[in-house]
């Protein structure tokens, strides 16, 4: 039989469970379904790349039910995490059919109600919890839940949850559910964030892919720059003169590094802040401040000091400097590409830093093209003396001086960060 003329029946699923589904009326399982139950069943963690209303929320309270069919009643085995109280609604109104024939229960979990109807859920009534992160969290901090039984855990639409600004709440709740369990992870696209959240949080996931392909930070464009270690600054200001980067998160490796740089933009004319774990609370949030209004064109951070930072609206991300971990990296251009929109992340490599470079592109499983700003490529033999670096002029967005040119190595050779294909698209 070919494999899209297969039917439900097919699937790994008990009795009890192809009654709901008959009931329901689904006939034939949906791409995810197919590709996320079966492994799904035998208890794989799974990455599900898959957009809404491709059959999702079955592909992943199928296999919870199946294996919680034996349980106890009473404690709670399965939490799904999903971003909006309307996904939540749904997806128990869902579970309540689907589960028709068996004695497990849901409860919905969400904000903007009393907290009274969930407690008393959450507290032996229900075995699948479905919730949104903060609400959540403010269960578990009264104590009103008990995830020590927990089996199963999925994390719903990953991506929104992200652009929503849920992670860092996700993470907490994670940090306090059992290792032992199974995660599935569910997101239409895999923006590095997610990613880093499926490295940190599941184990050997089974890939699942319905529609277009995903890489590690889709919707980047990703660059480097070739240059000698002493002339970055000069390099950076140059692509400054660009009018597209209009609010650029710059990172350095120290903190002395982050001073000095900020110090160079600002003598170069460019409105600059910076932000490191030696400045102030009250610097820090004006820095930030500054950065938000538009006020300062550029941030310049070090790792520690811009975690945790929510910066919308990020046109670029530049590595001044390659970061050691690789997945340093991913979590830095991260800042870029939120919300549908594309970003940039131009990395400035010198010579010494180009291994680090090499990791980053197996971490990431893509070559990063290489790009050149004629005088500071050091792999040219026309690079000129390093001039000192002076103010920009003002007014960006002049035409393009530098017309495309090729060198030996490096994916992308002969575009320019300023030639059209690497503006930005808004
Ligand atoms: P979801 O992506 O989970 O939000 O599902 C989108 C819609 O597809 C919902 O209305 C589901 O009830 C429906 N659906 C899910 N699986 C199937 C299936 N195998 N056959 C027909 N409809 C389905």
């Amino acid at each position: 039989m070919a494999e899209e003329e297969s039917t439900f029946q097919d699937l790994p699923l008990h009795a009890r469970l192809q009654r709901g589904i008959e009931q329901i009326g689904y006939r034939v399982p949906t791409p995810i379904q197919r590709g996320a139950i079966p492994p799904a069943v035998l208890g794989r963690d799974i990455i599900g790349t898959s957009q809404t209303g491709t059959g999702k929320t079955a592909a992943f309270l199928l296999p919870i039910l199946e294996r919680l069919l034996d349980q106890p009643p009473g404690r709670i085995y399965a939490l799904v995490l999903t971003p909006t109280r309307e996904l939540a609604v749904q997806a128990e109104r869902f579970l309540r059919q689907l589960a028709g024939h068996t004695p497990l229960r849901g409860v919905a979990v969400y904000g903007g109600v009393g907290m009274a109807d969930q407690e008393r859920g959450l507290a032996g009534r229900a075995e699948i919890v479905i919730a949104t992160p903060g609400r959540l969290l403010d269960h578990m901090q009264r104590g009103h839940v008990d995830f020590r039984a927990l089996k199963i855990l999925v994390l719903d639409e990953a991506d929104r949850m992200l652009d929503m600004g849920f992670l860092p709440d996700v993470r907490r709740i994670l940090s306090q559910l059992p290792r032992e369990r199974q995660t599935l992870l569910f997101s239409a696209t895999m923006p590095p964030e997610v990613v880093r959240l499926s490295r940190d949080f599941l184990r050997d996931p089974k890939l699942v892919q319905v529609g277009e392909t995903t890489v590690a930070a889709v919707g980047v464009s990703h660059l480097a720059l070739p240059v000698p270690a002493q002339r970055k600054a000069g390099l950076l200001v140059e692509l400054l003169r660009d009018a597209m980067m209009t609010s650029v998160l710059v990172f350095t490796r120290t903190k002395h590094r982050a001073d000095h740089l900020g110090r160079q933009l600002e003598h170069a004319g460019i409105p600059t802040a910076v932000i490191h774990g030696n400045r102030s609370q009250n610097q820090r949030t004006a820095a930030l401040e500054g950065f938000r209004s538009a006020r300062h064109r550029v941030l310049v951070a070090t790792d520690i000091a811009a975690r945790g930072i929510d910066v919308k609206d990020v046109s670029h991300v530049v590595n001044f400097d390659v970061p050691h971990e690789p997945e340093t990296y991913v979590h830095r251009v991260g800042r870029t590409a939120r919300a549908q929109q594309r970003g940039d992340a131009y990395t400035l490599v010198s010579p010494e830093e180009e291994e680090d470079l090499r990791r980053i592109e197996r971490l990431i499983g893509m070559p990063i093209p290489r790009s050149t700003i004629p005088g500071f490529d050091y792999r040219a033999r026309d690079a000129p003396a390093p001039r000192p670096v002076g103010p920009a002029p003002r007014g960006g967005g002049r035409p393009n001086r530098y017309p495309p040119r090729r060198y030996g190595s490096g994916g992308g050779g002969g575009r320019t960060p300023r030639s059209p294909q690497f503006r930005r698209r808004r």
